[in-house]
């Protein structure tokens, strides 16, 4: 209504503006042409030129106003919302796939990965570390729901599959409130499990290389158990998370339940929240601002880091497969936190210093995934090279923090990302 009404105005205005011109150039060329019969001489004339000559004024005057006011009220229309191509898919071949943490870093890609094949996607999140310029690229499409919700809380919805990310993932986002993060966990994976079981829907459940704790096997393969501390500071997590596993066999055991268990390894790339303390943004993040790089112990801990594109085709691989054992997605390429901070300082091109802090307890000191299971159930491996991946997260990032205003569904083309 008020879309139509600013709308109303403006064609008045503009009409008000043409008619107004129309009739002042239209009354000046009469005079032209008066003038150029006549020859005038005498000081009346003079006169009568003069004030001519101040109405056109005014009337130019007139017309300035008028134009300011008229790009005013065009700047108050909302700009016609445009969307990402995507696939034209019939109702029989189309899906309704929700997405639990779909407003945060890896939730946003697949998100986007989904909306591009043309299925419905529903999201389902507290923001707690997600956001909503993270999906406002689809806000109001067609195929698009956006639900704020606490999964602790039943859900009832009516989906064919579900992919379940929501969850805290950087340490200090999980131990910031660790019951909330045993609860995401266990109580919102029950919910999920449970709608999963009503609905039919196929469920794949986000798990972590955590659940390995600090390894004593490496590469890791999903034979192994793991090594965790059940009571430290990452065990609300790690615990959660392994929870989250037993209660997805469990149902799929009891209830017949289509599950699927992904153990993502550590992800980078755009999206990632610039303050939650992860490796891969607090280096970027520093290097950009010339700040000192700041490595916890020794540095000599290893990660293997994938890009997130890879880590979503290999999500959607994993759902659409028949293989319901754990897998792991990540990508084998190993490297000390020491190598990668300096591999990020060279690669902003900055002079930060790269300094030692105090080491965090219960830090996993080697990790890297033994993929073989991915590549013969999924045939899936990670395509994008950590240079490339890398680029694009630090222009992300120096996008992000060049950022002086609110987003106007700013955020690039989605398909972009997907390296
Ligand atoms: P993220 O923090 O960016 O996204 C998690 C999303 O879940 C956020 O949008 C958050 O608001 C939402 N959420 C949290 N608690 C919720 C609740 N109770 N109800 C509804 N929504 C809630 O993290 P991410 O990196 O995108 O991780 C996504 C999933 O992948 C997580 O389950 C994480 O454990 C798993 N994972 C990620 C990595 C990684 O390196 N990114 C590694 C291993 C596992
Ligand atoms: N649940 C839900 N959405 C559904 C179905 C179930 O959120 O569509 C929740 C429900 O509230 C319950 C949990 O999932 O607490 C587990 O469901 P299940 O059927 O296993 O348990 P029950 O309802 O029999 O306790
Ligand atoms: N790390 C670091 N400096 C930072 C952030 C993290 O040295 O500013 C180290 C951290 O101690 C760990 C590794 O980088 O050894 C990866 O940490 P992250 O929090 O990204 O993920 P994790 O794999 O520990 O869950």
């Amino acid at each position: 209504m008020r879309e139509l009404s600013g709308r109303a105005c403006v064609v008045s205005t503009l009409s008000v503006l043409v008619l107004y011109y129309s009739l002042v150039s239209s009354e000046f060329a009469d005079m032209e042409d008066i003038d150029s019969e006549v020859v005038v001489e005498d000081k009346r004339e003079d006169a009568a030129s003069g004030l001519q000559q101040l109405e056109l004024n005014d009337a130019q005057e007139k017309i300035k106003m008028l134009e300011s006011k008229l790009a005013m009220l065009e700047s108050r229309l909302p700009s016609t919302t445009t969307y990402p191509d995507i696939k034209f898919r019939t109702y029989k071949d189309r899906k309704r796939i929700l997405i639990t943490g779909g407003a945060g870093f890896v939730g946003s890609h697949l998100v986007d990965k989904l909306m591009l094949d043309g299925h419905e996607v529903f999201v389902v999140d507290n923001y707690f570390t997600g956001s909503k310029r993270n999906i406002e690229q689809w806000l109001g499409h067609e195929n698009f729901e956006m639900l704020h919700h606490d999964i602790v809380n039943p859900l009832f919805l009516e989906v064919d599959e579900i992919y379940h990310l929501a969850s805290p993932a950087s340490p200090p986002h999980y131990m910031y409130n660790p019951v909330k993060t045993i609860k995401t966990n266990t109580v919102g994976t029950v919910n999920m499990l449970g709608l999963a079981k009503r609905t039919k829907a196929k469920i794949l459940i986000a798990s972590t290389s955590e659940v390995y704790g600090d390894p004593e096997v490496h590469p890791q393969p999903e034979s192994y158990w793991g090594n965790v501390n059940p009571i430290g500071p990452r065990a609300c997590y790690d615990e959660g998370k392994r929870v989250a596993e037993t209660l997805a066999y469990a149902y799929n055991k009891q209830s017949g339940v289509d599950v699927r268990v992904a153990r993502i390894f550590n992800t980078y790339g755009p999206r990632m929240h610039a303050n939650d303390g992860r490796v891969v943004s607090n280096f970027v993040i520093q290097a950009l601002e010339k700040k000192p790089i700041t490595i916890y112990g020794s540095g000599d801990q290893t990660r293997s880091f994938q890009y997130v594109s890879d880590l979503v085709s290999g999500l959607v691989a994993l759902m659409a497969s028949k293989y319901t054992q754990p897998v792991n997605i990540g990508n084998p390429e190993e490297k000390s936190i020491n190598t990668f901070a300096r591999l990020i300082r060279d690669m902003v091109g900055g002079d930060s210093q790269i300094v030692h802090m105090p080491p965090v307890e219960d830090d996993p000191q080697r990790r890297r995934p033994d993929i073989t299971r991915a590549k013969a159930e999924l045939h899936w491996e990670p395509l994008v090279p950590l240079e490339k991946g890398l680029a694009k997260t630090v222009e992300y990032f120096r996008k992000e923090l060049s950022r002086t205003k609110h987003s106007d569904r700013n955020n690039g083309d989605p398909a972009e990302y997907l390296l």
